[in-house]
């Protein structure tokens, strides 16, 4: 079994749909890890892929803060605009749909969860390695995926000591060791490199690959400029930051 894992599209199309191709002859399922709407222009589209095309998904706080689940004066003021420009546009049963996904699922030996498995509601960010380890007590599963910060990362807990990863591509799984991988941002990547990253993760072959790929960055920046939204919206698409 090979999962391909997605997380924070914020509603870029053009990123998702590059992703879908990539992973489709690579993955037998796909798994989000929320954010799937805020800062882009095709909010809905997005969210009718991932509701088609995705066995599991978990919400992310674009989605509480669109459901009205999240209070958005803790979104920046970017993240705030985009957030009412994206609830002033999604039908009910779009925002219903948002509103009613998990914070955490279980698929397989892995924890899907958007920000962290220690309390999954209140996003926080695991950007350094101390971080990560402060998380593993919170997951009994072998494995964790996690997105929110946008950067490729990966926390190994192995008997010969512990390792942390920025911006991995491959990881083996070795036998006894646990795992929290973050798996970067398909839709908003913010590690300088601007290309849609995703996570492969082969069951068989005990490994996890970070991919990077490659869509119609001016295509995606334009659409933003275009809806009115906050122009760094679009133009941070193109320096991946
Ligand atoms: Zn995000």
């Amino acid at each position: 079994m090979r999962y391909a894992i997605l997380s924070d599209i914020h509603g870029n199309l053009e990123a998702l749909r590059a992703v879908l191709a990539d992973a489709a002859g690579q993955a037998d399922a796909v798994l989000c890890l929320g954010d799937v709407v805020g800062y882009g222009a095709d909010p809905e589209a997005c969210l009718e892929l991932v509701a088609e095309r995705c066995q599991a998904t978990v919400a992310g706080n674009h989605e509480h803060g669109v459901a009205g689940l999240l209070d958005l004066d803790w979104f920046n003021p970017y993240a705030r605009a985009a957030a009412e420009w994206t609830r002033a546009r999604l039908s009910d049963d779009a925002r219903a749909w948002l509103g009613a996904l998990p914070l955490v699922r279980e698929v397989e030996d892995a924890t899907l969860v958007h920000a962290s498995p220690r309390q999954p509601d209140e996003w926080e960010y695991l950007l350094a390695a101390d971080d990560g380890w402060g998380a593993f007590p919170a997951f009994t599963t072998r494995l964790c995926f996690v997105g929110h910060s946008h950067v490729p990362a990966v926390w190994a807990e192995r008997s010969r000591g512990r390792e942390y990863r920025l911006r991995p591509d491959t990881i083996a799984l070795e036998p006894g060791a646990r795992y929290l991988v973050n798996v970067g941002s398909v839709g908003q990547p913010r590690d300088r490199d601007p290309r849609a990253a995703y996570a492969l993760w082969d069951l068989e072959a005990r490994r996890v690959t970070i991919r990077r790929v490659a869509y119609d960055v001016a295509r995606a920046r334009e659409k933003i400029l275009a809806a009115g939204l906050p122009r760094p919206l679009g133009d941070r698409l193109l320096a991946g930051r």
